[in-house]
């Protein structure tokens, strides 16, 4: 059998695009590493309740096409993220608003929230270089947004564990993907749809794949030359540096690792997403699933129980699963010199968060697929 296509990994970007293959009248054959499909959006169901395996995906965008495309496969309910960071006990509300600056310093007005940020920054423009100066890093970007004490309490720690390296040597792209707010408002994204997929992202995923032949617990790049043999295109979605062994070196990545406990008892933190943002706390976040889903199975009755998961962050190996790519100058120069490479691969589309070296959201990935796919 000869394919039009071979997608490689059943995550969020191949399933778009096998999707699309197969609606062209395309032949499709898309091939996984691990033994499920779904990719780390891949969602487990335990006690009635969808356990994010690998990390909360919360689905949010301002793109009407977007939004179309991916309720063909699923209904969305009406979840609105509103994280709470946990800061030594002192509870704020995230992303960054008036509750949040009346928690901190007791403002009351956008006026005055606005007057304490500005002191802040004023306190900190010598350091950073002058009167006119444009942050350079995520420190001086945090500061100039919130003040030096939410860049203290809710930011430094929580980024430096997430990422591993100090905030005045990560991008300050990072810090701009939370809202700021001059208003009492605690929905964390600024998107104009958002929800979680009823009944669990995999058979969100599971929806798009109908009809697409999938083969489980196949590793490409150890059988390349057998498996380039099968299709005319290849669709890459593993990790860029990996699919060239590493020739040019490795591009860092950061892992996260999930402790996991079904507890017996009905709400634990209330909250789908607590942060920890001091830097002592081991972990970056607590997540309970279950308020994801308004602590309801699918037939609308109470959960008794409840799933929690602890989130460390730590520094890619080889081995490790990868998580989030490292934006950072050296590795994006690294990843420019790998795109060169795949430039030349003739046949080949490299796409999705690994295949891109690129920290996207699930709807970026759904546009970046749909652009590529055959129409
Ligand atoms: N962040 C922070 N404090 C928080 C939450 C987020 O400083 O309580 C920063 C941190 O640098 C993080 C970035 O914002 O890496 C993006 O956070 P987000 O929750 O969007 O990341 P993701 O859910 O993709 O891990």
């Amino acid at each position: 059998m000869h394919y039009d296509y071979l997608v490689v990994g059943a995550g969020l970007y191949g399933a778009v695009f096998a999707e699309r293959a197969k609606a062209a009248g395309k032949k499709v054959l898309v091939i996984e590493k691990r033994n499920h499909i779904a990719g780390n959006v891949f969602t487990d169901c335990i006690e009635g309740i969808h356990v994010h395996r690998y990390g909360a995906h919360i689905f949010h965008t301002n793109s009407d096409a977007a939004w179309e495309y991916i309720n063909r496969f699923a209904k969305f309910n009406d979840y609105i993220n509103s994280p709470i960071a946990n800061y030594k006990g002192e509870m704020y509300n995230l992303p960054f608003n008036m509750n949040t600056f009346h928690q901190m310093w007791g403002v009351t007005t956008p006026e005055e929230a606005k007057a304490k940020i500005e002191e802040d920054r004023q306190k900190s423009i010598e350091e950073f270089g002058g009167d006119d100066f444009v942050p350079q890093n995520l420190e001086q970007q945090a500061v100039s947004l919130v003040g030096r004490e939410i860049y203290e309490k809710l930011i430094k720690g929580y980024t430096e564990k997430q990422w591993g390296r100090p905030c005045n040597e990560l991008p300050s792209f990072i810090i701009k993907r939370l809202p700021v707010r001059f208003e009492y408002d605690n929905n964390y994204f600024n998107a104009k749809y958002q929800g979680i997929p009823i009944g669990g992202y995999t058979a969100l995923v599971e929806r798009m794949l109908e009809g697409v032949e999938v083969r489980l617990g196949v590793d490409y790049l150890a059988n390349k030359l057998t498996y380039d043999e099968l299709a005319d295109t290849i669709v890459y979605t593993g990790p860029i540096d990996a699919y060239f062994g590493y020739k040019l070196g490795a591009l860092q990545y950061r892992s996260v690792r999930f402790e996991e406990e079904l507890l017996d008892v009905a709400d634990y933190q209330h909250n789908a997403v607590i942060n920890y943002t001091d830097s002592e706390t081991p972990y970056t976040r607590i997540i309970e699933h279950k308020w994801f889903e308004f602590g309801k199975d699918e037939n609308g009755r109470d959960i008794p129980k409840t799933v929690i998961s602890k989130e460390y962050s730590s520094e890619w190996k080889v081995g490790d699963e990868p998580y989030y790519p490292v934006n950072d100058e050296r590795n994006q120069k690294l990843y420019l010199e790998y795109q060169k490479l795949a430039a030349e691969e003739n046949g080949v589309i490299f796409g999705g968060r690994l295949g891109e070296y690129k920290y996207y959201d699930m709807d970026q990935v759904i546009l970046a697929a749909l652009e590529k796919s055959p129409e």
